[in-house]
């Protein structure tokens, strides 16, 4: 059965009026999608005995009369970057095909605590290396909406299961615009929230000062209930945030009368096409809503993409180095330790990964070290000023989230630099650490899907939320 009419609100409807169980609910979404995946292969791993414990968990608590929790028997895909403890966890690298992990994230945790059915582990770009998905070592993600082109990326496994039904809610991570961008190309909302807001614990390092974990769904309510029950601070995580979690679905009334978005100049000069048409309509509909529309600039948003591409990398080339054959991956055959480090790293490791480590270990090295890395953390902060200046102006800045809609399998794969520039616009966000996301703003004549992107101050994700789904509400009554 799709999943396609299902959101958190029918389900837990439809299991208090005993309608179907929970149990019942996970057999046939976990049919449904092991049948619809090699379509998209979207999954990489189902987990059918965990989905399975927690829904007869939630079935025990409904006929014991208790409540069975915020997220009870919706049907959830997890990042294979996210740990699952006894499920395969790869983050699409070969190095991992068969690693099992011992813990959970904290994320995952808190989801079955609060009833929520796992599914299984989506197929993402390797580390989260990527904005097409074409970087699994287990091949492409093909996009449910257009299958000749891709997804997105990283998260594009995740993206592609929300939109395709197999799955009502998923987890991605997010460095550079891995939620939000294969949230646009496949037509679903995708959140990043403020850094710290959500645990990293059980998340895959890829670039520590940058990694969130954030939620996609088909709507911005159900993105937002999903965020509300991952946030919080976490003990085994000391970057998480103490900032007490507001109820973020209570203040989604639709009405953003008097709110000030902030529009950004530097996002739309040279951008043509159909993307900002459909952006300038959704600011259009923002506006009649009662929203005041303003001017702003963010100075220093040319420089976000070498930025990160600095200190992503150097964070990327040292968190990566564990990954040598002495514990977690797989082992190459080898003579000597040195020849054990080489040849597991040089098998295992995929192009993007090596290009990567290699940028990152230069731009760490002596000599180039202040010349770039320590530059790019400088520029850095003139970013993060960037968006301060303009939050005392505005409530919530709105733009778009890519230049263009989804792009063909293949069309970018050779020409990284090509590629990196697919994240112009969710870098800056990401560099900044605010709350940001992408909600579905139409698509184009052929069918594509493009998504507006809403940023907020640090730690108000709920002016993004109001936004997002005054928007929402007001595009697809
Ligand atoms: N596409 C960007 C990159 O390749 C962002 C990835 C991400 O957010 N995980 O680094």
């Amino acid at each position: 059965m799709s999943l396609l009419q299902h959101s958190i609100d029918s389900i837990r409807t439809g299991l208090l009026a005993k309608k179907f169980t929970a149990a019942e609910l996970a057999l046939e979404a976990l049919a449904y999608a092991q049948t619809e995946n090699p379509k998209t292969n979207a999954y990489l791993t189902f987990s059918p005995e965990r989905a399975m414990a927690t829904a007869l968990e939630v079935d025990k608590r409904i006929a014991a009369g208790e409540d069975p929790g915020a997220l009870a028997g919706v049907p959830i895909a997890i990042k294979d970057v996210i740990l699952t403890k006894g499920v395969r966890t790869t983050c699409a690298s070969r190095l991992l095909a068969s690693y099992i992990p011992p813990y959970d994230a904290t994320a995952v945790t808190r989801i079955e605590r609060a009833g929520g059915v796992i599914l299984g582990k989506t197929n993402c770009d390797e580390f989260a290396m990527g904005s097409s998905n074409e970087n699994s070592a287990f091949g492409p993600v093909r996009n449910p909406v257009a299958l000749d082109r891709v997804p997105g990326g990283s998260s594009g496994g995740s993206a592609a299961a929300v939109a395709q039904g197999t799955a009502v809610l998923a987890l991605g991570s997010d460095t550079g615009g891995s939620v939000r961008q294969p949230a646009s190309f496949c037509g679903i909302a995708g959140v990043t929230p403020t850094y710290g807001r959500v645990s990293r614990y059980g998340l895959t390092a890829f670039a520590s000062s940058l990694d969130h974990i954030g939620p996609f769904a088909r709507s911005v309510r159900d993105s937002a209930t999903l965020l509300e029950v991952m946030a919080g601070r976490d003990e085994m995580d000391a970057t998480s945030a103490f900032a007490p979690v507001p109820d973020y679905t209570a203040a989604l009334d639709g009405n953003v009368r008097g709110m000030t978005l902030g529009v950004p100049r530097e996002y739309f000069d040279g951008l043509e096409g159909e993307t900002v048409h459909l952006i300038h309509q959704a600011i259009e509909v923002l506006k009649s809503l009662g929203c005041q529309i303003r001017d702003i600039e963010l100075p220093h948003t040319a420089y976000a993409i070498a930025t990160y591409y600095v200190i992503a990398t150097a964070e990327a080339s040292s968190n990566l180095a564990r990954y040598d054959g002495v514990r977690y991956t797989m082992r190459a055959a080898s003579e000597t330790l040195g020849d054990m480090y080489r040849l597991t790293r040089g098998e295992g490791f995929g192009a993007e990964c090596k290009r990567r480590i290699m940028l990152g270990t230069y731009v760490l090295s002596a000599g180039y070290y202040d010349a770039y890395y320590l530059k790019a953390q400088k520029v850095r902060a003139l970013i993060a000023r960037d968006f301060a200046q303009a939050f005392e102006q505005v409530d919530a800045i709105v733009a778009p989230v890519s230049p263009f809609p989804a792009f063909k399998l293949g069309e970018k794969i050779d020409d990284p630099v090509a590629m990196y520039l697919s994240d112009i616009f969710t870098i800056t966000g990401s560099l900044a650490g605010v709350p940001c996301m992408s909600v579905p703003c139409g698509a184009t004549r052929e069918g594509l899907p493009v998504g507006l992107q809403v940023l907020a101050r640090h730690f108000d994700e709920t002016a993004m939320f109001r936004v997002a789904d005054a928007y929402q509400r007001a595009s697809n009554p």
